[in-house]
């Protein structure tokens, strides 16, 4: 249980009123994370894009099509799982998140990780996977393989859908080969926590 937070819904409360960052002046709102907050799957992306800052929800546009279809690919649908970001707001024009706002947004997905203490993390792409590893090793070196995770958890970080879509053929076959991992790792994860 998080220290700081006394239930889901009040970290959810206290993200959709956050103005710690400069992100906050410049968001049409927070985009805090959907899914099930009791999920084993927990996807991590970079922070939310034009269409997430409009409609609210994480990998809504382009990108996130592609991931609702590599997660469909084995068996699972987006209500079945957890999937949050990085930071809560967008960037302004897309551009990268700065340290500032990972660093402010973190006690956030910190309490997310806690409260639903998922089985299984994936990271989509650089930013998720540096934080979380705590490495500066890049995403094609780490992609596809399944690494320690906290007290009982495996984390596979995967290319993010958005550089599958500008990459296609090889990319596209090696994020599917990384969603074949997880749902290994998630049926060999079937035991007492
Ligand atoms: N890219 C991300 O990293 N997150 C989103 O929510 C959408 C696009």
């Amino acid at each position: 249980m998080s220290p700081s937070f006394t239930s889901f819904a009040d970290l959810e409360r206290v993200a959709l009123a956050c103005t710690k960052c400069p992100l906050a002046a410049t968001r049409r709102q927070v985009v805090f994370g959907v899914g099930d907050p009791h999920a084993d799957l927990l996807f991590v992306g970079e922070g939310p894009g034009e269409q997430e800052d409009l409609q609210g929800e994480p990998f809504v546009g382009r990108a996130g099509r592609l991931l609702t279809s590599l997660i469909e690919g084995i068996g699972l649908s987006r209500p079945r799982v957890y999937i949050a970001n990085v930071v809560k707001c967008r960037p302004p024009g897309n551009r990268d998140p700065q340290p500032i706002e990972i660093e402010s947004c973190r006690p956030y997905l910190e309490a997310q990780l806690e409260f639903i203490d998922p089985r299984v993390v994936v990271t989509l792409g650089n930013f998720a996977t540096k934080l979380l590893l705590d490495t500066k090793v890049g995403i094609t070196k780490l992609r596809g393989r399944e690494f320690p995770f906290r007290e009982h958890g495996v984390l596979i970080p995967t290319l993010h859908p958005a550089a599958v879509l500008r990459n296609g053929g090889t990319a596209l076959a090696q994020a599917r080969a990384d969603f074949v991992l997880v749902k290994r790792a998630l049926a060999g994860a079937g035991g007492e926590r």
